[in-house]
């Protein structure tokens, strides 16, 4: 809390009283600590990476450069570790966009039902290499909405690749569309490792991971759904999960709709 005082004076400046302002600055205090928090976050993310690139770069330079093999091996390092730095800044150059308002939407009238399907066909060979069986329930529905179809098919293999990516070998991942209310909702469902109930809240925050090195080794930024959840809204949807440690995760996405004629 910040308190101020003043003297409230009359014109022949008496003392009449005191004027005290209390100011609530939870907000304002928490603000700054998510800010600091998140540029530590950054720091730490592009030094790791720097931290490999470094090291190996200085072993080539060293003589292992004359090692076809080893040099080979170093570079392949290398090249991996500029190409998570890449994926990193670019995730944190949209989500700045995105913040700023400046992302342009194409708002257009889409197919979601295809949008999915396409998504669901990309996201199938990755499915059979972990053994996994990944099913789109079809229905005769053609569900229509107001969005931009590149943001929109952007969220859906996001959630369709973290399925894959946290669900062991044989897991099954079930995708539906289908309409509840005033909504189209996208379900993704997967039979894998789930989230602990303390963590399930705080996933959508910007570089909020359960497993950090694991994430990390599967190559993602930490800030996919932090990036999902601003797209969702920005089309005035949500995002909802539950999850069960073992059992496996549910996420629906929430899209607006208004049923027409047509439909
Ligand atoms: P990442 O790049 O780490 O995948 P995301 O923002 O996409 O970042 O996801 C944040 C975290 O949420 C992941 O690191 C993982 O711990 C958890 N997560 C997301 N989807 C799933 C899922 N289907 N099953 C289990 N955990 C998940």
């Amino acid at each position: 809390v910040n308190l101020c005082f003043a003297p409230y004076l009359d014109r022949h400046e008496n003392i009449l009283g005191t004027i005290s302002v209390i100011q609530d600055i939870t907000e304002h205090k928490k603000l700054e600590e998510m800010q600091k928090e998140f540029v530590a976050n950054v720091s730490h993310e592009l030094r790791t990476p720097l931290t490999t690139i470094k090291s190996y770069a200085e072993t080539l330079l060293d003589g292992a450069v004359d090692e076809r093999e080893l040099a080979l091996n170093f570079l392949n390092v290398i090249n991996h570790e500029a190409d998570r730095m890449t994926a990193l800044v670019q995730d944190l150059l949209e989500l700045s966009r995105l913040d700023n308002k400046q992302t342009k939407f194409k708002m257009q009238d889409i197919s979601l039902s295809h949008i999915v399907e396409g998504s669901v066909d990309k996201y199938q060979i990755h499915a059979k290499k972990k053994n996994q069986i990944m099913v789109y329930e079809r229905t005769s529905d053609d569900y229509k909405i107001t969005g931009d179809a590149g943001r929109i098919e952007q969220v859906i293999k996001n959630i369709i690749s973290n399925a894959v990516k946290y669900s062991y070998e044989e897991a099954t991942i079930q995708i539906e569309v289908m309409e509840r209310g005033r909504f189209i909702v996208v379900t993704i469902q997967d039979t894998g490792m789930g989230i602990p109930e303390e963590d399930l809240s705080r996933i959508f925050d910007r570089f909020y991971r359960v497993d950090k090195a694991r994430s990390r080794a599967m190559g993602g930024t930490g800030l996919g759904l932090a990036i999902a959840k601003e797209i969702m809204e920005c089309h005035g949807g949500h995002i909802k999960v539950n999850s069960e440690i073992g059992v496996g995760t549910c996420f629906h996405l929430y899209f607006p709709y208004e049923k027409r004629e047509a439909q």
